[in-house]
């Protein structure tokens, strides 16, 4: 993997008013990386495989998506 995919995209597809942010509890994290995968525009991963998170909105019916995909739960949605 290239230092390039570890980090969030810096691609910025617009998002609705309102949209949520994500957070990650980094205890439950257990770093499967699933998120990097799924929210690929705001989360990276670190050289462990932990998720780097932008701060920054994403589209609801996205950021729902990953809450759900997280295996461990550590995914939330923030406003
Ligand atoms: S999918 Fe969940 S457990 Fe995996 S790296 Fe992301 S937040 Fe952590």
């Amino acid at each position: 993997m290239s230092s390039d995919q570890r980090r969030p995209s810096r691609r910025r597809a617009p998002v609705s008013a309102g949209a949520p942010r994500i957070g990650v509890d980094r205890v439950a994290c257990s770093g499967h990386g699933i998120c990097a995968q799924t929210l690929a525009d705001v989360v990276g991963l670190d050289e462990w495989g932990y998720p780097i998170v932008a701060d920054r909105p994403v589209e609801a019916k996205d950021a729902d998506l990953a809450v759900k995909l997280c295996p461990a739960r550590a995914l939330y949605l923030r406003p």
